[in-house]
């Protein structure tokens, strides 16, 4: 039996201490609440949830967080057991009992012979003597633990504040009105000339578009964020708006060195630019968008932009506090941060986003931390899971090192303010974005090709049906290599 630490008894430490003491090893579980508490937790209960008491949509057939259920649930996910022992009415959506779901957990990691929880702080790094160790101290790390991070990771490996553009789904973009082009046809490092997306307004649009912008409901910063430092460095797009009616058309929105093949005579008076957000090149960020309008308002004001009529969104703008590692850069393959391996991180601070994702990337680094005591080798979760394509985000399989930068964009960013380097990671709820695209696109009884929610909604089917498939092949111990390592 070996003894293994986990730093943070949230959604992510409490699920990764489980599956250690399931393993039959011994789980050391250091929670600071009650002796010191964050901004947002209220109790001292183990797994508390901070805000909103849902774990979204329950749906295992065509819903990447349904399905993110579902494999949790196989591999014995004691968060997953909790929330459902403790559900609420709510409709398709697995919402909680939150008192009740919290004290499931607690009393379950209390009761297990192979846990100690102990209520201190790591203050700083945890020591060298504890041998492996988990941290998952979330979004609201406490400050000296996250200053030792920071001291062996870097000034610019640990981020304090999530800035967040929207991310499209490249697929619900219209390309008979947007088009492929990079400014000035610049070929970056890795690029091809042609590297973003853009969509062009007239002057009607773009007046209209920057009063809508104006106009939006907004989230307002709760105290202990604005106090936050790097809040300066990201301005929310709306805030920009606000300082003139041109002020967008010359920063992140201007229309310079850009030609639209669709109707080349006419120069546009605004161009909304996108990039690519992962490897796979479904996902398409809005460059400079980063907003604090309500997500009800993302969804109506940026479908006027012309070409994301009908733009599906993998996630939603946000600015928010949020301790997250620059985990593809620092995290090996298992979650092991690679200047101090015997450290590996899991939850929210790896760079996912939301509570079954934190709780989902806990089990993982509970299972890898088992491994590596035992001496095995874990077959290296398929891609094509919900629970690998969640680990290919945080540790880089699908990120671009070298996003390619045009020139524009340097006026753009000191118009914002943003930090020096801009960063290529951000943190992702699940979603089929994140995984590998279908080699042949699904077609219906007829034989002929597929458009619009029909097309979308077959291809869900196929990506949960491969998922389900390739998750059993790896529990069996009989997935491909090559499947593995898609
Ligand atoms: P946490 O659940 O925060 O657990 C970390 C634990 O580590 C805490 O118990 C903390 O006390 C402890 N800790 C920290 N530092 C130390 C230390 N040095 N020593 C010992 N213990 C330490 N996600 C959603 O899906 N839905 C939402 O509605 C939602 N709302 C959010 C609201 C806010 C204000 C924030 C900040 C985040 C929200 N999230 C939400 C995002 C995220 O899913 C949750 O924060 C989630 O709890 C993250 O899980 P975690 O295990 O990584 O961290």
């Amino acid at each position: 039996r070996n003894t293994i630490h986990v730093v943070g008894g949230g959604l992510a430490g409490s699920e990764s201490a489980w599956q250690i003491a399931e393993a039959g090893h011994h789980a050391v579980l250091h929670e600071m609440r009650p002796v010191r508490g964050t901004e947002a937790h209220h109790g001292e209960g183990l797994a508390e949830l901070v805000c909103s008491n849902s774990f979204r949509s329950d749906d295992p057939n065509g819903n990447a967080v349904g399905l993110l259920h579902q494999e949790m649930r196989t591999l014995g996910s004691l968060i997953l057991r909790a929330a459902d022992r403790h559900q609420v009415p709510a409709g398709g959506a697995l919402a909680v009992d939150r008192d009740g779901f919290s004290a499931a957990v607690t009393a379950a990691l209390e009761a297990h012979p192979n846990v100690t929880i102990v209520r201190e702080e790591v203050a700083g790094l945890p020591p060298e003597a504890w041998g492996p160790c988990i941290v998952a101290t979330g979004p609201l790390t406490a400050p000296s633990l996250a200053e030792g991070i920071r001291a062996i990771t870097g000034a610019d490996a640990l981020a304090f504040f999530d800035a967040i553009a929207p991310i499209v789904h490249r697929d619900s973009i219209d390309m008979d009105k947007a088009w492929f082009q990079s400014r000035y046809d610049k070929v970056g490092p890795g690029g091809t000339g042609a590297d973003y997306i853009n969509c062009p307004m007239d002057r009607a649009q773009y007046e209209a578009f920057i009063q809508a912008l104006v106009d939006g409901e907004k989230i307002g910063f709760k105290e202990w964020e604005a106090s936050t430092p790097y809040f300066d460095g990201c301005l929310p797009i709306e805030v920009m708006a606000e300082r003139g009616a041109e002020t967008l058309r010359h920063g992140p929105m201007k229309p310079v060195g850009l030609t639209n093949p669709h109707d080349p005579q006419v120069k546009a008076c605004a161009i909304v630019q996108l990039r690519q957000d992962n490897a796979l090149g479904t996902l398409y960020n809005m460059v400079g968008f980063q907003t604090k309008l309500t997500y009800s308002e993302q969804v109506r004001v940026f479908r006027t932009i012309p070409g994301l009529e009908n733009a599906e969104f993998a996630r939603l703008g946000g600015l928010h506090r949020n301790t997250y590692l620059d985990s593809p850069r620092l995290l090996d393959a298992t979650l092991r941060l690679k200047v101090r391996p015997s450290l590996r991180f899991a939850g929210q601070i790896t760079g996912c986003e939301g509570y079954v994702e934190s709780a989902a990337i806990g089990l993982m680094a509970g299972r890898f931390a088992v491994a590596e005591a035992e001496g095995r080798a874990l077959e290296p979760l398929p891609q094509t899971t919900a629970l690998g394509a969640l680990i290919a985000h945080i540790t880089g399989g699908h990120i671009l090192d070298d996003v390619p930068e045009e020139p524009g964009e340097e006026t753009a960013e000191a118009l914002v303010k943003a930090p020096a380097k801009p960063r290529s990671f951000q943190p992702m709820n699940v979603n089929f974005g994140l995984f590998p695209p279908l080699a042949a696109m699904p077609r219906n009884e007829t034989g002929k090709r597929l458009r619009g929610p029909e097309k979308a909604m077959l291809k869900r089917q196929a990506l949960t049906d491969r998922a389900r498939a390739d998750l059993s092949a790896w529990i069996a111990g009989t997935v491909p290599q090559a499947a593995a390592a898609e």
